[in-house]
């Protein structure tokens, strides 16, 4: 086979590592929040939580400024005791009294059970405290984990970088100029087997005549249709070569 065309079947091998090497990369942001929805839900969970405990928390607090006001009006009410003329307002004037009695009592009952829930939410909040740290432990460790794997993979595509380097130093600017158009505009394929007379990448045939000469490997040939670069499948060169 031509040299300068095995240098470009080699390009084409390198070119793919870091295609697939870079696909693998880009993938990682997305594969890292995905896993992260499990922590999301955990967190959304225990706000949802913590939501209701200050509601409850505020409800209390009303509560307990309802009994205040109450008491103040009983203060009052007390006061103008002495003031009433009559003996019916006297007794209408107690009465009230002992209605707001009864409703301090029933605000203090209604305090006292928003109490007793909170005091029970508290065991509540510690699992749903320890399942939010569970999640995000998991969490680091997955990221820390997909993190190493991407140093690798990263320090991988920059050794074939490298390799592309020396490689492409070797290629005559025109060939290499052909490549990189083509490699850009199909596919990431610059370069294609030729088999059975058919372009491995664009699956067209060649005609006779080409297809012999990709086979003999003495110059470089293009796809007609595709421009890809056409190198001869393995068998067939040898095949050629036996002849
Ligand atoms: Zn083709």
């Amino acid at each position: 086979m031509d040299a300068n065309l095995e240098l470009l079947v080699e390009l084409q091998q390198i070119d793919d590592e870091i295609t697939e090497l870079d696909a693998q990369i880009k993938a990682f942001p997305e594969q890292v929040s995905q896993h992260g929805s499990a922590l999301a839900a955990a967190k959304a969970e225990y706000d949802g939580f913590r939501k209701r405990l200050d509601d409850a928390n505020k409800e209390r607090l009303q509560k307990e400024k309802g009994v205040e006001e109450k008491n103040a009006a009983i203060a009052k009410a007390r006061m103008k005791l002495n003031e009433v003329k009559t003996n019916q307002e006297y007794h209408a004037a107690l009465h009230e009294i002992e209605n707001m009695k009864g409703a301090i009592g029933k605000l203090e009952e209604e305090q006292l059970e928003i109490m007793e829930k909170l005091d029970s939410a508290k065991s509540d909040e510690k699992s749903f405290k320890e399942r939010v740290a569970a999640e995000e432990k998991d969490f680091a460790v997955f990221k820390a984990q997909k993190e190493a794997e991407v140093g690798k993979l990263k320090t991988e595509a920059d050794h074939h970088r490298a390799r592309r380097a020396e490689l492409t130093a070797k290629i005559p600017a025109a060939l290499l100029s052909h490549y990189d158009r083509i490699f850009s505009v199909r596919e990431n394929k610059a370069v294609a087997e030729l088999k059975n007379g058919y372009c491995m990448a664009c699956h067209q045939m060649v005609l006779p005549q080409l297809a012999l000469e990709v086979r003999m490997g003495t110059t470089i040939h293009k796809c007609p249709h595709c421009l890809r670069y056409l190198y001869p499948a393995h068998e067939e060169k040898k095949a050629e070569a036996s002849h």
